[in-house]
């Protein structure tokens, strides 16, 4: 099978990169975050008050706020972050409109996501050269932010492709204080074709806790440490809630368990990220079930763990690899019923209980383990979706 990716001319590419700002750049960091913060629960707070009284929409921009006597010092942060503030609202009440998201919040002093997002703004000038008020140099890893003083050192810890045309920069300090900046790169759209071989092909369900089971009976192997860092993260919890709330030893506990929280998450979407890039590069076709992971989410029975494991960031980045990789992802019928069929005769065998971990086919005897089952079921059903989809 001939399989040609290609939509649009152009790509985008997201880099994520941790880096230490000089104590001067890095108050002007927090100074924009405020000002974005501000920036928000002011526009939102128009917006509700305008709307309330005589039931229209404001046209304010960030430019209108900056000419108000209180608001001088917005002047005094990157003028595109505060741009972009409103783009962020702006899309917040068009989800909210469409239903698909709660009606926009307020942003708290203490617990809102400190972040920006700034875009590159190329100038022509007279003399015929381009310049950009970002300045990146991808081999160094230097970045210039505008308003910075001094260029950021980021620590690459993967190389980032140098034919491309820098997009924006989104600058975030985690809960353990440290900032990360995610640069996205435009790429010239390269035309991919290869030949699928649909025989390499593996399937994956969805297991928990060990996020899945692959057609060939494996699972994948989480590293030590975290699970080392769930229990203490357990212990860390439990030593917080016996602190009184408001007090310094509270405050210090809090700060303890949001810097092994960020530990944790870096260190599973390390995993993550390693395991969907093995799986892409060795197969063709990667077979998944098309779940509703609100719904898993939602029943009792999984609750925790299903959010924790990660498994739709995991999609997620299947998904795209295996496009950039010109690999194909199928996601098979979520009602198609991947544990109840018998690999070896297809009998369905309605009877079967969620607690049988192993399948044994009452009309062929075969016998299976359960989750291994599904997968070769999965990766069954997206060779036979591909076939029809090529006729
Ligand atoms: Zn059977």
């Amino acid at each position: 099978m001939r399989k040609k990716t290609s939509n649009g001319k152009c790509e985008q590419m997201a880099y994520r990169f941790y880096g230490i700002p000089s104590k001067q750049d890095a108050a002007q960091e927090d100074k924009t975050f405020g000002c974005c913060r501000y920036l928000w629960n002011r526009m939102l707070g128009d917006h509700n008050t305008l709307y309330s009284e005589i039931g229209e929409v404001p046209a304010n921009t960030p430019a209108d706020y900056k000419d108000l006597d209180e608001c001088i010092w917005l002047n005094e942060v990157d003028s595109l972050a505060l741009a972009n503030v409103q783009l962020n609202l702006d899309s917040a009440f068009s989800r909210f409109f469409k239903k698909t998201a709660r009606y926009p919040n307020f942003k708290s002093r203490k617990f809102a996501k400190k972040s920006y997002t700034t875009n590159a703004v190329y100038l022509k000038k007279k003399d015929g050269s381009i310049c950009c008020n970002i300045s990146l140099d991808p081999v160094s890893g230097l970045l210039k932010l505008p308003k910075h003083k001094d260029p950021v050192q980021l620590r690459l810890h993967r190389s980032i492709r140098p034919d491309g045309k820098l997009k924006s920069v989104t600058v975030t300090m985690e809960s353990d204080g440290k900032r990360y900046y995610s640069i996205l790169m435009e790429y010239p759209k390269q035309e991919l074709t290869r030949d699928l071989d649909t025989d390499n092909a593996i399937g994956l369900d969805m297991s928990l806790p060990k996020l899945y089971v692959d057609s060939n009976g494996n699972t994948p192997d989480f590293p030590k440490p975290y699970r080392t860092m769930e229990s203490k993260i357990k212990r860390e919890q439990r030593k917080l809630s016996r602190k009184e709330k408001g007090s310094k030893n509270y405050e210090k506990q809090r700060i303890k368990l949001a810097k092994q929280h960020a530990k944790a998450k870096h260190l599973r979407n390390d995993v993550l990220h390693k395991l969907s890039c093995a799986l892409t590069d060795r197969y063709d076709l990667i077979a998944i079930e098309d779940l509703d992971m609100s719904a898993i989410k939602r029943s009792l029975r999984f609750g925790k763990s299903a959010s924790d494991n990660g498994w739709g960031m995991f999609t997620d980045m299947l998904s795209y690899k295996a496009k950039r990789k010109g690999k194909q992802l199928v996601k098979v019928d979520r009602w198609f019923p991947s544990s109840k069929t018998c690999s070896h005769c297809g009998h369905i065998h309605k009877e079967l209980r969620l607690s049988d971990r192993i399948y044994l086919c009452p009309k062929c005897g075969h016998t299976m383990d359960r989750d291994q089952q599904a997968a070769q079921n999965i990766v069954k059903e997206a060779k036979r979706m591909l076939l029809n989809a090529a006729f």
